[in-house]
């Protein structure tokens, strides 16, 4: 059962840039897709089309059968279905780990806060936090901010997952928490979408990756068939 789909799509940026050139993909319910490529080839454009935070010039991407670019799609709902994690963690500083997974169920899907407490503890738990609830963002390990950004996008209970570089940004040490728990998702049945480095990660968890070269998807298979292919 297809969740994503892209036809065609074409991403010229304002200054002129092709950053994508007829990229067309499918990705089913419960599959985890790796993107990789080259430093500019056009991966995390792709990625921020995906849920619109990029708009696209031509061709369509559809999500869950709604026309993510269609000028009467209600992109806050649509962001609600597609967790998002960064490379820079963009938790907000003056708010304790627990406030920031709270913010959103509150404040966009309306939950009464002991709802979204309960929940937001739940998943600082699953991500290996639950000690920190009551910790800032200053007051966490890079490695620990990233998982409560994971905890923060999966509190919306999102139907794909989207992570760009989501451990470039970490001493190499802090590495292996964060991919730990997108296994433990992608191992719970999580359709997920990564752009990463990690070609450990992509070949032991991805179902499928996607090599990007100047904006073009050049190739996609199984990790098995890329990484012996090479
Ligand atoms: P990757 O994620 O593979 O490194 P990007 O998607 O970031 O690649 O970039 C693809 C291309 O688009 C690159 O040539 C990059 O310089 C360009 N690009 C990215 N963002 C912008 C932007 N906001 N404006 C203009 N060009 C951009
Ligand atoms: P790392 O080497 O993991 O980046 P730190 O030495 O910064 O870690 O922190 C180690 C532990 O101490 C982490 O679990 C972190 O949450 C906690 N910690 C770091 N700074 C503070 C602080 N200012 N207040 C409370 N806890 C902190």
């Amino acid at each position: 059962e297809v969740l994503i789909e892209a036809r065609e799509v074409e991403k010229r940026y304002p200054n002129g840039t092709l950053a994508l050139k007829g990229v067309s993909l499918a990705i089913n319910r419960g599959e985890v897709v790796c993107i990789i490529g080259p430093s500019g080839s056009g991966k995390s454009t792709l990625l921020r089309t995906l849920n619109a935070l990029e708009s696209i010039s031509s061709g369509e991407i559809l999500m869950d059968g709604i026309s993510v670019h269609a000028a009467k799609t209600d992109l806050n709902a649509l962001r609600t279905h597609a967790g998002m994690v960064f490379q820079q963690f963009n938790l907000f500083p003056h708010m304790t780990a627990l406030e920031n997974i709270m913010l959103a169920p509150v404040e966009v899907l309306k939950l009464p806060a002991a709802q979204a407490r309960s929940r937001a503890e739940a998943l600082l738990a699953k991500v290996g936090l639950a000690d920190k609830a009551g910790n800032r963002p200053a007051q966490l390990s890079g490695g620990q901010q990233q998982r409560v950004a994971i905890a923060r996008a999966l509190a919306m209970q999102p139907r794909v997952m989207l992570f760009d570089e989501p451990t470039s940004a970490l001493d190499p040490e802090k590495v292996g928490e964060v991919l730990d728990v997108m296994k433990d998702l992608a191992a719970e049945g999580m359709t997920m979408v990564v752009v990463t480095h990690e070609m450990g990660f992509a070949r032991a968890v991805a179902d499928r990756v996607l090599f990007m070269d100047r904006g073009e998807l050049v190739y996609q298979d199984a990790p098995e068939a890329f990484f012996t292919s090479a």
